[in-house]
């Protein structure tokens, strides 16, 4: 006889409720927490977000801010020899490979999505360098949806804080859905960027100025931190 199937046990009340305490505070310690790369539209994201790897956000706004004047739809960059746009982009690193992954993502959106940026998340996430992460970023800030991305600040931060277990991109996205209400995803995942990034550090976590310290268990978090109050960076 097979043995019965076993289901997921649903999260408990407590578990959803701890996780808006958390989420709470960090809103509250980072009001102005958003994607930092400069973009105008949905188009200009998703090439600042390819460009953004390896490299920092601020490199990335020096070359779009002039990138994006002399490139401003997906024919552009098929206009230009593959040469002139990695010299265009040489400052934020492996600009061989980016380069090509823009073109190759411009030719897939002129002759499959009429030049435009799919507002479907498979169908983003199918361009070539664009994975489900990108595509989530794009659509949760450039096209008002409500998606988590899961980078390596929201999975480091989302482990530490017991919101997930898992190492997989996927699943941590599942498990953080099922935790947080669908109409602060977006948010959600900027706010844990933001505390990733400035505070809950991979390498030097700053758990003395942590606003959640006293709901951290992580084996990373450091003596003496259990600031609950004004811990805001
Ligand atoms: S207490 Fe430290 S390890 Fe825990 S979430 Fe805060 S900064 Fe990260």
């Amino acid at each position: 006889m097979p043995a019965p199937r076993q289901e997921k046990p649903s999260l408990s009340q407590a578990e959803k409720d701890r996780a808006t305490a958390i989420l709470a505070r960090l809103e509250a310690a980072y009001p102005d927490a958003r994607v930092e790369l400069e973009f105008s539209n949905p188009f200009e994201l998703l090439v600042a977000t390819i460009l953004a790897a390896q490299c920092t956000d601020r490199r990335v706004n020096q070359v779009t801010r002039t990138l994006f004047q002399k490139y401003r739809a997906p024919e552009d960059y098929l206009r230009v020899p593959l040469r002139e746009l990695e010299e265009d982009i040489r400052p934020t690193g492996f600009f061989r490979n980016k380069a090509k992954a823009i073109q190759a993502c411009c030719r897939k959106l002129v002759e499959e999505f009429g030049g435009q940026v799919p507002t479907e998340l498979d169908a983003l996430a199918s361009l070539p360098g664009v994975g489900r992460k990108t595509a989530s970023i794009v659509l949760g800030n450039a096209a008002g949806q409500q998606t988590i991305a899961v980078d390596t600040h929201v999975k480091r931060v989302s482990r530490r804080l017991g919101l997930t277990a898992s190492n997989n991109p996927l699943r941590i996205e599942r498990d953080l859905s099922e935790l947080i209400p669908k109409d602060r995803w977006t948010r959600a995942t900027n706010v844990l960027v933001f505390h990733g990034r400035y505070t809950c550090k991979a390498r030097n976590p700053d758990c003395g100025r942590c606003p959640v310290a006293d709901l951290c268990s992580s084996p990373d978090k450091k003596p003496g931190g259990s600031v609950t109050e004004g811990g805001s960076p």
